[in-house]
């Protein structure tokens, strides 16, 4: 069953990681390195068992392969799941031995932080393997990855304006953000100082109290984000948020923001575009920390982390999503399976230059 699964979505290998002695039971999933080493976080979370571990881990990896893709990165996509709860199990031993697990494999896999794993945790892994990236307060590392996402979805969503409404400007545009989060809050700033008006929500008072305080933004409760009518609708807290529930409720012509897996099947995906809802592939709009990051691994060819470089990078997630949602229009397709072509077609050429 396991090689059926490979198979199927061409994944290149597989890596059971174990040692009682320290409590690790690790998978490292490599989907793909046609494209340059195979790069994703690891994550540390209490599965049902081995099976839903092992699911998430091949699903995160591959998630990881058309992120780096869509986005012009010559990087692959890989994933590391430790299985156990990071609150209680968690502990330096097991993190150096991941650290020997992930050294052994010479960079086919770089790792980095996810969920259950931070970086006083990566420092521990680091102890063992050069292939670490993303650790936050020290010398050339790229830092908090929100401020870039918030920069490259904001030129994603122009994109949508331009495709949507004919210009790219979001001035006078009324824009519905659900979470108002990390990523959010550096993504409304770039809204408002454009002059979109913006509506807000949270389930953290806090956090709505942060961004009404520095943006005076209004709110609604969080439940009412999809009757609110706009011009565009993002999604900036949880996945599956494009569901049947809510899909009838919204009252936009665009829906497009940061958070991952917002579509909870392909049907709301077909049903966004039968209603004439433009929709921005959630991997191709919140690359932007996965971009922040490559340029802290020299891959770009400069030494340590230039914001300037991933900034600028960032910035042409505008013209990643206009050139998909003119491909999507002129072959009459949705936009989440036009992103996976451009994937699929960026790979296999990669492919077939190798042979
Ligand atoms: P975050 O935890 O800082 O912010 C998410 C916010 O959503 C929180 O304030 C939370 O209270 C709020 N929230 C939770 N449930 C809600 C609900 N039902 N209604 C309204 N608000 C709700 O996370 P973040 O880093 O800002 O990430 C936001 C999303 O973007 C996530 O889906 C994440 O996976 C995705 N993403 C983040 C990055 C990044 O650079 N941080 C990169 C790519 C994708």
């Amino acid at each position: 069953m396991v090689f059926q699964k490979l198979a199927s979505d061409q994944f290149e290998q597989l890596v059971f990681c174990h040692d009682e002695s320290v409590g690790l039971k690790a998978i490292i999933s490599v989907h793909t390195t046609v494209l340059g080493p195979a790069v994703g976080g690891c994550r540390m979370w209490n599965y049902k068992d081995e099976q839903e571990a092992l699911t998430d881990v091949l699903r995160l990896s591959k998630g990881m392969t058309y992120k780096a893709a869509i986005s012009g990165l010559n990087w692959g996509g890989g994933k590391a799941v430790i299985l156990g709860d990071s609150k209680t199990q968690k502990n330096p031993a097991m993190l150096a031995r991941f650290g020997e697990y992930v050294e052994r494999l010479g960079g086919t896999y770089v790792t980095a932080k996810d969920v259950g794993i931070g970086s006083d945790d990566l420092k521990a892994v680091k102890t063992r393997t050069r292939h670490v990236l993303g650790i936050d307060g020290v010398a050339g590392s790229s830092g908090d990855p929100s401020p870039a996402t918030g920069w490259g979805t904001y030129h994603g969503m122009k994109a949508c304006a331009k495709a949507a409404f004919g210009t790219d400007s979001l001035k006078g545009l009324t824009i519905a953000v659900q979470g108002l989060g990390s990523v959010a809050y550096y993504l409304i700033e770039h809204l408002v100082a454009e002059g979109a008006k913006v509506i807000g929500c949270d389930v953290d008072q806090a956090v709505i109290d942060r961004a009404v305080k520095k943006y005076g933004i209004e709110t609604v409760r969080p439940d009412a984000i999809y009757d609110v009518a706009c011009d565009i609708f993002s999604p900036n807290a949880l996945g599956a948020v494009i569901n049947p529930e809510t899909l009838p409720r919204l009252k936009t012509k665009v829906v497009a923001g940061a958070a991952n897996n917002q579509l909870l099947s392909a049907a709301e995906g077909h049903e966004l575009m039968k209603r004439g809802i433009l929709y921005a592939p959630d991997y191709a709009i919140n690359a932007g920390g996965l971009i922040n990051i490559y340029y802290e691994g020299g891959q770009a060819g400069q030494n340590g982390y230039s914001k300037e470089a991933a900034f600028a990078h960032c910035e042409r997630i505008g013209q990643t999503v206009a050139q998909i949602l003119e491909r999507a229009a002129a072959e009459k397709k949705p936009t989440f399976l036009m992103a996976d072509q451009i994937v699929e077609e960026r790979l296999a050429k990669a492919r077939a230059a190798k042979k």
